[in-house]
């Protein structure tokens, strides 16, 4: 099963995404994890997106896209994966049409949150991580998180309209408590299994 994971900052893909992964035992890609542990190694690529990580800015498609065609190359995602934060861009997705070529996507999930709740639940998840003594992602700061949510409607919205084309949206509220949300998208997720 080949799915993408889409929704703004703080909309809980992270979280539905882990759900999804454990049940259908296939590998959770999160590009920004994967980024992080770039920056967190010191890498060369790394040292080149840090700063427009911290600011909440996009890095580029096609550096983006090649740590992700080398992810999905390796073994544990021959039989299926979940990205969750790729694509965010048009050119995103159609660089991961095209690599995926007749082994197509299943499903893009969208989860829809007011900018508002966001904000809150972002600042929340700071603060959290800094009570119980753990670092805060030098994203979560009001600054950037307006930059991600304002890329977030620009670049990365027009995703939905394009999934939805090509008849592959499931797009539900992420407002939902957290079991609800797993329910319902378990449930969409095994009509495709039966098919
Ligand atoms: P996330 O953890 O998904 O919120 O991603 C954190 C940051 O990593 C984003 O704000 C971007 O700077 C970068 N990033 C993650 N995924 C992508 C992507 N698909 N395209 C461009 N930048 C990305």
């Amino acid at each position: 099963m080949k799915l993408v994971f889409l929704g703004p900052p703080g909309a809980g893909k992270g979280t539905q995404a882990a759900v999804v992964s454990k049940e259908y035992r296939i590998p959770h890609l999160s590009t920004g994890d994967m980024l992080r542990s770039e920056v967190a190694a010191g890498s060369q690529l790394g040292a080149s997106i840090a700063d427009d990580m911290q600011s909440g800015k996009l890095i580029a498609d096609e550096t983006i896209s090649s740590v992700v065609a080398h992810r999905i190359a390796l073994p544990d995602a021959a039989a299926g994966f979940l990205l969750d934060g790729y694509p965010r861009t048009v050119g995103q997705a159609d660089f991961l049409e095209s690599l995926l070529g007749s082994a197509k996507l299943d499903l893009a999930i969208e989860l829809v949150v007011d900018p508002t709740v966001l904000i809150e639940r972002i600042q929340r998840r700071a603060a959290t991580a800094l009570a119980a003594g753990g670092a805060v992602r030098a994203d979560d700061n009001i600054e950037s998180l307006r930059k991600r949510l304002s890329i977030y409607q620009t670049q990365t919205a027009p995703l939905t309209e394009h999934y939805q084309r090509k008849g592959l949206l499931f797009r539900l509220s992420g407002d939902a408590p957290v079991s609800d949300l797993s329910h319902e998208i378990i449930r969409r997720l095994a009509l495709l299994r039966a098919w």
